[in-house]
């Protein structure tokens, strides 16, 4: 260690007065883990954990059918919709909690088009986003535009950069993940909304690595259409419902096309057809995972207590001590840093890229530091504030730079690859 190298005494003190520590007791998480891992899969908090055992043995086993009323599961989706709104700078009417973010995006999309498809024979042909955004988000566009017959075309730019010059009145919607999954680049949403709708364009937003990790505002970004995941920094659970946001002014102006009967204005009076809902509900399919969606609900709650301002501050924090700590102890190995250091284009993950970082990050691992590999040469780390501080991030470092300078990860068993990477 060089001797100008941050000291783990020095990041002790950057954790005293953290007003956020008092929520790390709200997760249940194992006391040899450093989880840089909660923006792929957050950890369970205790009161999911409850939530759920609660949900499988009163709710489902003693109440029965009864507690979709009694219970209220009935309501939940609009429940854990009206919880994340806040997070996202949406009115509770909003946003809707359900499906995955996959088959969101296909009905927000679908929707986006069909607005479109309605201003005339405008010629908008075009869904415009960027190669490296997350691989599904371009599948469904891809699957969509199959679908309409190839009338429309996928237009992928890239570098963020380059959005602007390709917004015309040819593009009908612009579909952008607002924090990149691999390098953690941060788009201006407020300014790319705004330069859409000057030519005419509709913006759906993806917020997995967003909602929960920054401060959002899609009100005052006049946002048009929005999805994001509910086991990433929302902590829901694995495979816990996603939600969606839509305008209000967009709400009544098109029906999604996946129209099950909980998107029905009265699902139970088993009306031989569809009519959609009056407000966001319009957007549900068919019946939610109740057992998830309480995990997500219970894991939710605390948000309504956290200063998003302080929660950013803090992330900005760990993001930069994680970068200075890389710079000063692993200089001696090919680190190439991805994510920005310009704290108004990082979001709250730091990559660095490593030819061999498949093997480091499962060596990692294996001395209980989680990261994320992301192919073909992505070391990720997933910066929470919520339950990491700036020990953390110093032991961390420490482990990551014992094992470079040790060689350690070249060893056989940190090259088998399993199907989830
Ligand atoms: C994690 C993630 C998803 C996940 O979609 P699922 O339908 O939940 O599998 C989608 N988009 C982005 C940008 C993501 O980061």
């Amino acid at each position: 260690m060089s001797d100008t190298a941050t000291t783990r005494e020095q990041c002790e003190a950057r954790d005293r007065g953290d007003p956020l520590a008092r929520f790390r007791a709200l997760f249940d998480l194992p006391a040899d883990v450093i989880y840089l891992d909660g923006n792929s899969l957050g950890p369970p908090t205790f009161a999911s954990r409850a939530a759920v055992q609660r949900g499988v043995a009163d709710e489902w086993g003693r109440g029965l059918i009864r507690s979709w009323n009694d219970a209220g599961w009935i309501d939940l989706p609009r429940k854990v919709g009206a919880r994340i709104a806040p997070l996202i700078g949406a009115a509770a009417g909003e946003v809707i909690a359900g499906d995955s973010t996959s088959v969101n995006l296909f009905k927000l999309l679908s929707a986006a088009l069909q607005l479109q498809a309605g201003v005339g024979a405008s010629g908008r042909s075009k869904i415009v986003s960027e190669r490296s955004n997350f691989p599904t988000d371009l599948y469904i566009a891809e699957g969509l535009v199959h679908q309409l017959g190839g009338r429309h075309q996928l237009i992928l730019v890239d570098e963020p950069s380059q959005i602007p010059a390709v917004l015309d009145e040819t593009v009908a919607v612009l579909m952008l993940t607002h924090v990149n999954y691999r390098s953690g680049y941060m788009h201006d949403l407020a300014a790319l909304t705004r330069a859409a709708h000057e030519v005419g364009a509709l913006v759906v937003w993806d917020l997995a690595h967003s909602a929960g990790a920054v401060p959002l505002d899609l009100a005052a970004a006049h946002a048009d259409f929005a999805v994001g995941c509910g086991y990433k920094f929302l902590n829901g659970g694995p495979g816990a419902p996603a939600y969606l946001y839509v305008a209000e002014r967009h709400q009544a102006g098109f029906c999604q096309p996946l129209s099950g009967w909980f998107g029905h204005a009265q699902p139970f009076a088993f009306e031989p057809s569809y009519r959609p809902a009056n407000d966001v509900a319009r957007y549900l399919c068919g019946t939610p995972p109740v057992l998830s969606m309480l995990a997500l609900d219970a894991a939710l709650e605390p948000w309504a207590e956290i200063d998003m301002a302080e929660l950013r501050r803090k992330s900005l924090s760990l993001t930069d001590l994680f970068i200075e700590l890389v710079e000063q102890r692993c200089s001696a190995h090919p680190l190439t840093l991805v994510t920005p250091r310009e704290h108004g284009v990082r979001g709250s993950q730091v990559s660095f890229a490593h030819e061999h970082a498949f093997p480091i990050m499962q060596a990692l691992i294996a001395r209980g530091v989680i990261g994320d590999f992301r192919a073909p040469d992505i070391l990720r780390f997933g910066c929470t504030p919520l339950y990491l501080d700036h020990v953390d991030v110093w032991r961390a470092v420490d482990i990551l730079a014992d094992l470079l300078d040790t060689g350690a990860w070249h060893a056989a068993q940190f090259n088998v690859r399993h199907a989830v990477t």
